[in-house]
């Protein structure tokens, strides 16, 4: 059995190595995501390379968009009762962005994932004094988090420029863009990133992006939901029912979507999970999720290549019961119906697999959204679609242009045939678009017994 939930793991200094990311692959590792926080060019560079010699799996870059991070040079304690004297412009402790403007006394400031928790006591100068309530470790590069304000700092800082051109460089196939909060950051960074082929995930991690999550939806190709931050910026105890309602909406308009952070936070140090987090797995897959997330776990953990396998191994026995929660709803398109009737068939006859012709991907996600028992084999023509199709749940996809071919079906099974996806036993249904050339409309089903389609083939 292959597992159909796909495995983002997060590569870093733990996990770069060829060695390292092949038997990560073999455990069932599907995209490898760089995050920006940490490392540089020379790095990802290395990673990039290393991913693209062991496997043909999409390379997602996180970008840190309006993430707010703290800088100092030196790592010291800070007590409660202690004043710290925060600047945005270099000072020994700063900011990242400046965002003084639309700060007030009394605002609450975390720093450190909320570890440390700290209140605005006075204003001036171009600095905060900052009362800490909550004490710890204060570091360069600690994230920081102020629940609940907007403030006007820029989709892309000047690094995530840079970022953005090498992804282009590279031919990248996913951004990744922290703190969506509208559908407005994510068309500054599409502008910023004209000619940029590949597909933007919005990670939604404050309330900013939950209020405005249609707009975002509709705006990009994936959502992440980045349960680290959002559960900072919002009560954690929102976390659980803000993921299922974000997954179930995925789900519904066909979008790839991840759940990420601490699902496996404990193999950082330890070669097994807890129980809480072997659920936490599970209950993601049960809500829906294309994907599941690797951060510390594969990046700088000691045990990168037993998380990927615990993780496979959870997805492998809770798929069993998987089921979709699309909902029937008004006319959307022609893939939209099409998709509905494929579940159809697939609940209701012995059928072994699907196979789409799908040039944008769009029609394999509608398909793959219903979480039927049959893979998907999704047959593109366009690499960029391929990768990004990895993804996306229960799907595996197939480069092959069938462009030219007179009998599209035919010449798709044959090379399937020959690539042994598909066995000569096997009852295959066919979807594709045909007679049309407008967008989302795979219009066509077919059913066949391979052995018969075959020798037409050969008549
Ligand atoms: P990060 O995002 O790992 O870039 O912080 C994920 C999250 O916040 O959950
Ligand atoms: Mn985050």
């Amino acid at each position: 059995m292959v597992k159909k939930t796909k495995i983002v793991c997060t590569v870093g200094p733990a996990s770069l190595q060829v060695e390292t990311l092949e038997r990560m692959i073999r455990a069932g590792m599907n995209c490898a995501r760089i995050n920006t926080a940490y490392g540089d060019f020379d790095r990802y560079r290395l990673v990039i390379d290393n991913v693209r010699e062991v496997a043909d799996v999409p390379v997602m870059i996180d970008l840190k968009g309006p993430e707010i991070r703290l800088r100092t040079d030196k790592e010291h304690v800070v007590e409660k009762g202690e004043v710290l004297e925060a600047g945005f412009n270099g000072e020994t402790i700063s900011f990242n962005h400046n965002f003084i403007d639309k700060m007030n006394v009394g605002d609450v400031v975390f720093i450190d994932n909320g570890r440390i928790r700290t209140s605005v006591t006075e204003k001036s100068d171009g600095t905060l004094r900052l009362l800490v309530e909550e004490g710890g470790v204060i570091s360069d590069g600690k994230g920081v988090n102020i629940p609940n304000k907007q403030l006007t700092i820029p989709t892309i800082s000047s690094r995530d420029l840079k970022i953005i051109e090498f992804a282009k460089e590279h031919e990248v196939e996913i951004l990744a863009l922290s703190f969506t909060r509208n559908a407005k950051d994510i068309a500054n960074l599409k502008s910023a990133a004209e000619g940029f082929k590949g597909a933007v995930v919005s990670k939604i991690e404050n309330s900013e992006g939950i209020t405005n999550f249609k707009e975002i939806l509709n705006a990009s190709e994936g959502i992440m939901v980045a349960r680290g931050d959002l559960g900072v910026e919002i009560e954690p105890e929102r976390v659980p029912l803000v993921q299922k309602s974000l997954v179930r909406r995925c789900n519904q308009a066909g979008k790839t979507v991840v759940t990420a952070t601490e699902m496996l936070e404990s193999m950082m140090h330890k070669p097994t999970p807890t129980r809480a987090e072997v659920s936490d797995v599970a209950n993601a897959i049960l809500d829906g999720t294309d994907a599941t997330m690797l951060s510390g776990e594969t990046a700088v953990g000691e045990f990168p290549v037993e998380s990927v396998a615990m993780m496979a191994r959870i997805a492998l026995e809770t798929e069993k019961v998987a089921r979709s929660s699309v909902e029937d709803r008004g006319f959307v398109n022609i893939s939209d119906t099409v998709s509905r009737s494929i579940q159809r068939i697939c609940n209701n006859m012995p059928l072994d697999k699907v196979v789409t012709l799908t040039r944008s991907g769009y029609t394999a996600k509608m398909i793959s959204r219903f979480k039927i028992r049959q893979s998907i084999i999704a047959v593109t023509p366009e690499q960029m679609v391929k990768k990004q199709l990895e993804l996306a749940y229960g799907v595996v996809p197939v480069h092959y242009d069938y462009r030219k071919e007179n009998d599209r079906i035919l010449a798709v099974a044959c090379t399937l045939y020959a690539m042994k996806m598909i066995e000569i036993e096997d009852t295959v249904l066919f979807t594709a678009a045909f007679r049309t050339k407008k967008k989302h409309s795979s219009n066509l089903i077919e059913i066949h017994n391979i052995k018969e389609l075959l020798e037409l083939a050969t008549k």
